[in-house]
């Protein structure tokens, strides 16, 4: 594509590819693979649990990644196609290429995608490129990403090693999930490398795809491992650099994020910025709901003038194995903002009826722990805390019950359903 002559706009958002990752995908672009990844995962899951109720299941069943991926990126393809046939018909342009600042309120943009590479190794966009599993694959990171990454590959057979810096995972979450999450990835065949001391150098032993790639990676304290592939997946940093937003005067805060108040107005006026730029809350849904509270802001009418996105209780799911589902606060911070003695915890761990079939052995390392946090005399529900077969699709509705401000007493005098994981808790005591 040619570049496009630099042009003046009255309103700029900076933001709003929702779905990317620095790589110039779009709206599909992370979210959408990643789920049919997982879901991919758990089809083999399902395979080893299918024997334990009486179905045969070959024991080399064979796994063609390669088709896979070929049907997620033609769903991605069509997806993207939809999504841009609609900005078409609402008479928005499309343009591609790197956008910078020229003038405070001139843009220009050029024909590079901006793509960046880890070298030797890749982040979660060249994880969307691989063809061919890795036979060994080192994932690096703590955060949902790693953790979603590394399941998916650990339930297809990939050796997977975790390099995390704590002794626990997903260390944003509550301590429960921490724990049982890394216990559990343990249990399943992950290998974490807890406490570890950071990769001083990753050498390129083999250069190729899948297993003919090798890689030497030499830790600080001096261990040294081979692997077939590396994914660094330690988080996102804010894609600000190209944009020159110094010529505008647009601040950054200490973070190096975009610095919004409450309605996205960046510090120059006409300049917003909304989701993952602005640090808060990187979602999909957050940045989607963002940009249409803006939209209603500055172009709706009389009575949306004053949209805002509301930050709070913000449900949650990692796509891990087995999910995770949140929303509210974590224990810890529960207990700091409303004090000890206004808090009551109702726990409970049991196995879903699914594994009923399952040897014990293997039972216990399927885990189903709910954990509701309730604050004060009236028992608010302020954290809501989930993890087990099918909790990604709980989650929702309870998300609307916490967003309402229910309490202990709203999600008992709720019926259960029977017989379902999810009843556990509206009868939690
Ligand atoms: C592997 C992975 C899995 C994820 N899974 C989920 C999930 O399951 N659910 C969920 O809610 N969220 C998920 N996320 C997070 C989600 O992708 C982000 O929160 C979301 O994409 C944020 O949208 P955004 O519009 O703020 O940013 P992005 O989607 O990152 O879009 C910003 C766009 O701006 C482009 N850009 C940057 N600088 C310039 C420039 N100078 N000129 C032109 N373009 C530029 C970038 O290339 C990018 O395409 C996932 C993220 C990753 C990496």
């Amino acid at each position: 594509m040619p570049p496009v002559e630099p042009q003046q706009y009255d309103y700029i958002v900076l933001g709003g590819g929702s779905g990317g990752s620095g790589s110039g995908r779009r709206a599909a672009g992370c979210c959408v693979p990643k789920k049919m990844t997982w879901n991919f995962a758990t089809v083999n899951e399902t395979l080893h649990i299918a024997e334990h109720y009486g179905y045969t299941i070959p024991k080399d069943v064979k796994i063609n990644y390669r088709h896979f991926k070929e049907l997620r990126d033609a769903t991605v393809k069509r997806l993207n196609g939809a999504y841009e046939r609609n900005w078409g018909r609402e008479g928005i342009d499309l343009v591609h290429g790197r956008a910078r600042f020229v003038e405070p309120k001139v843009i220009e943009v050029t024909n590079n995608d901006g793509t960046k590479h880890a070298e030797h190794g890749i982040t979660s966009d060249g994880f969307f490129e691989i063809e061919e599993l890795p036979p060994k694959i080192a994932v690096v990171g703590a955060g949902y990403i790693a953790v979603e990454l590394a399941g998916v590959l650990g339930a297809v057979g990939v050796d997977t090693h975790m390099f995390i810096r704590g002794e626990t995972f997903l260390r944003k979450f509550d301590p429960m999930i921490q724990k049982t999450m890394t216990e559990r990835y343990e249990a399943a065949g992950i290998t974490i490398h807890k406490g570890h001391p950071g990769l001083k150098e990753v050498q390129l032993v083999r250069d190729g795809k899948g297993k003919d790639k090798l890689l030497k990676l030499i830790s600080n304290d001096g261990s040294e491992m081979e692997v077939n592939e590396l994914l660094w997946a330690i988080g996102r940093a804010p894609e600000v650099e190209d944009l020159q937003l110094d010529i505008p005067g647009v601040k950054l805060n200490d973070a190096g994020f975009v610095h919004v108040d409450e309605y996205q107005n960046s510090s120059v006026d006409g300049i917003y910025a909304l989701g993952d730029v602005t640090g808060h809350a990187e979602l999909t849904p957050v940045a989607i709901a963002a940009g249409r509270q803006l939209g209603n802001r500055l172009f709706g009418p009389p009575e949306l003038k004053d949209s805002k996105i509301s930050y709070d209780n913000i449900p949650t799911v990692v796509f891990s194995h087995p999910e995770v589902g949140t929303v509210g606060l974590t224990e810890p911070e529960a207990r700091k903002r409303y004090g000890d003695d206004q808090i009551k915890i109702y726990y409970t761990k049991f196995t879903a009826m699914y594994y009923d079939v399952v040897p014990a052995e293997e039972k216990k390392k399927n885990p189903t722990e709910f954990k509701l946090i309730c604050a004060g005399p009236e028992e608010k529900v302020v954290g809501l805390h989930i993890l087990g077969l099918g909790v990604g699709e709980m989650l929702q509705g309870f998300g609307v019950a916490v967003k309402m401000g229910a309490t202990k007493r709203d999600f008992d005098s709720c019926v259960a359903i029977h017989p379902t994981s999810a009843e556990e808790l509206v009868t939690l005591r």
